[in-house]
Order: C-alpha cells, then structure tokens, then sequence
C-alpha cells in the first residue's frame, strides 16, 4: 500500500522508501524501469494535472534514476525511470531502498496554478452558478472548462476578486472529514469520490473536494492573470497563468509589446493606434500599387496586341485586370493570348483565351509538358504552371499551337 507523503505535506521534497517491486522494460525502444514504493512525495498524474518528475536514487548502489512519469492505478502509485548517465554495461541490481526527490521548482509551479485554479472556478460559481466541467494543468498550460459563457466585464470581475483573494493571503485549509460531516458540507466536485473525501477550503471564495497538493497560504500564489477565455463545446475554456507563469508571461508580452514599441517609434500604451495607421498605409498602397499594375498589364497587352500569339508576363495583377486584358486581346487576335502573372521563381498563374484557337487542346499540352493545373472551355482556360517564362514561350510558339 502507497503512502501519498504530499498529503499530509504538499512542501515536502525529499524522502526514503522501501521499495515494493522493481522491474525493467522497454518502451519505444528505450529501457525504463518502474518502482513501487512504500510510500512517496511524487503526485501522479490525476484529476487533470500531469505528475511530478524528479529522481530516485538506490541506498545500497548509489544508482541514479530521473523519473519521467508517475502514474496511479487502483490506488497503487508507479515510478516510471530512466537510468540516469551512461547506463551501458551497467548492471542494475534489484534494490531494497531508495531516495527520491522530486522536482519542486515544476511541483511549486503547479501548486500556484492548481490553487490559482480553486480560486477562479469558486468565484465563477459563486457569482455565475456556472459549473467547471474540465481542468488541465501541465508544465506550460493551465485551462478551465465551464459550462456558461462569459463577458469581458465578467472577466474582470472574476481577475479582481481572485487577485484580492491572494492579497489578502487566506490559509487554505485540508478537511478529511467524515460521512455526516461531508454530507451537511457545501463543496464543489466534478464526480461522485469513494472513499475518504479529501475537502480544500479556500475560506470565503471556495470549498472544493480534490487530492492535489495546494500552497499553504494564497499570498503564495502570486499574481492571477486570465490570458484567454473562448467558446468551447457551449461553454467556454479559459486559459488561465499564475505566480511565476503570470511573472513569465508578463515578461513576454512586455517584450513584445517594446520591441513593436521600437519598431513603430511610438510610447508603448500607443502601439495599438500605431499598427492600426500603418494597417491603413499598407492597405492603400496595395491598392494604389495594384492600381499601377493593371495599367501596366494594360500597356502590355496593347503593345503585344498584333504579335502572332501575343503573351503578357508581369509579377502581379489583379484577377478582373487580368481578364478585360485578355479579352480586349482577343478581339483584335485571332491566336492565344495569354496573361501570365507570377515569377520564374515561384511559377505563374495564367488566362489564356482564343477566338478561334481550341485552349482545351492547349491545356492538354501545356498539362503534358510542363505539369500545368487548371481548366476551361474552349474558349478560355485559367490555372498555374510551375515553369519559366522562356519554357512557356517556346511551348507556346505559333508552329507548336497549331498542331493542337
Ligand atoms: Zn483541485
């Protein structure tokens, strides 16, 4: 039987076992090896948050493993390990004892979100009745299922009271208690638990049953932040970052929010007006630049116009330029006339059209001899060819056409 040590202290690091059983296999072609222990510190994965990590070493040997996963299956909690170092020629013995520590750094990471957690989804159910209906919590994500939606003044109404709950740093409390006092208790839980029901308190914001470890007191928790709440399966899925992680993400959007800053020569808290000038710039530049492109597919055209098959090639155009080009060309040539818009490069896509030419017959050999896309009518074809302008020219030379 496992003694779950972050039970009874969620800060404890560090601890001997006896170990129960030891046996080595292979996953994905890699040895590992599982330990059951007589009793540990390391959280398996459950009620949505991903395990601890950490290390065991043997007592006897001196053998170092790092733990990479642990799991737990009808109450029975299994280590899974890699050896640590070069494990080549080694021989790991069966061992009595070992010494495990797991990694806080991550476990106090996951202890700020979990407990971070508590606090949003009491809050939400005290001020919206809405139930939460999934958690996961994992090393670089935290999410929220609930079952109702939410405004962005709800949103700040949530942030704000959470935030004063971890500044007016609460003792959370663990209650074990028994049936009659668990059945006149108010508490929130996603499913029916057997057994011993373990209660967290958050006094004044929440009360919930769960078996996860929790920080001591909500001040340890550290900052709240909210970063993201869309519409998920009718409800709505909330993303939420606390302490190090809110610190973390700070930091990133503070940096990206500077260099955009930087970039645009503009105070930070003006970025957004900024961008939205320059959105503005762009936009009528494209079109002032289009405008000037369809003027020039125009010239061109004009100036091919009396040439035996007469072909435009030109970077870009827009689609309705493309076509009055090509059918202004065919009124005055009875050949194909070909607007081609793209680069050597990437290939083009092109409008070939014929007043008395069959262009299916050219899309057949174009399709053949330079794995040309597209379709049409006889009259017209549209598509893409992945070729130089040169390859296009010589497969379109007037001899080549009538043979079609
Ligand atoms: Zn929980």
């Amino acid at each position: 039987m496992n003694n779950y040590l972050y039970n009874s202290d969620a800060y404890l690091r560090e601890f001997d076992s006896d170990v129960i059983s030891f046996k080595k296999s292979i996953f994905k072609n890699e040895e590992i090896y599982e330990f059951v222990l007589d009793q540990t510190c390391f959280f398996p994965e459950q009620g949505g948050q991903t395990s601890d990590t950490g290390s065991l070493i043997c007592s006897d040997t001196g053998t170092k493993f790092e733990v990479f996963h642990v799991s737990i299956k009808n109450g029975v909690i299994s280590h899974l390990a890699r050896l640590k170092g070069d494990p080549a020629g080694k021989d790991v013995k069966e061992t009595k004892c070992v010494h495990g520590t797991i990694n806080w750094e991550e476990r106090f990471d996951k202890m700020q979100n979990h407990s971070g957690e508590h606090l949003v989804s009491g809050t939400v159910h005290r001020f919206f009745g809405f139930d939460n209906v999934g958690f996961s919590l994992s090393d670089d994500n935290c999410t929220l299922d609930f079952n109702g939606t939410f405004s962005d003044e709800d949103i700040a109404l949530i942030e704000k009271t959470v935030n004063r709950a971890v500044f007016e740093n609460i003792e959370i409390q663990i209650l074990y208690p028994d049936k009659e006092e668990l059945a006149s208790l108010e508490y929130r839980s996603k499913k029916e638990i057997e057994g011993q029901v373990r209660i967290v308190v958050f006094p004044g914001y929440d009360t919930c049953a769960c078996c996860a470890p929790h920080v001591r007191r909500t001040g340890e928790i550290g900052l709240i932040k909210i970063v993201s709440a869309e519409h998920f399966k009718g409800g709505t899925r909330m993303s939420i970052r606390c302490g190090f992680r809110a610190l973390d993400d700070y930091t990133g959007k503070l940096g990206e929010c500077r260099k955009i800053s930087q970039l645009l020569s503009v105070p930070m808290g003006e970025v957004s007006a900024a961008v939205e000038k320059v959105n503005t710039e762009v936009r009528n530049l494209k079109y002032d630049l289009i405008g000037k492109m369809n003027t020039i597919l125009s010239l061109k055209a004009r100036e091919v116009i009396k040439a035996k098959n007469p072909l435009v090639f030109i970077e870009s155009a827009d689609t309705n330029a493309v076509r009055a080009a090509v059918n202004s060309m065919i009124k005055e040539n009875n050949g194909i006339c070909g607007i081609f818009t793209g680069n050597d490069e990437k290939g083009y896509s092109f409008v070939i059209a014929s007043s008395d030419i069959d262009c299916v017959g050219v899309l057949s050999l174009i399709k053949l001899e330079a794995g040309a896309k597209g379709g049409g009518n006889a009259g017209m074809i549209q598509g893409s060819i992945p070729c130089s302008e040169n390859k296009i020219r010589a497969l379109l030379k007037e001899t080549d056409i009538r043979k079609v």
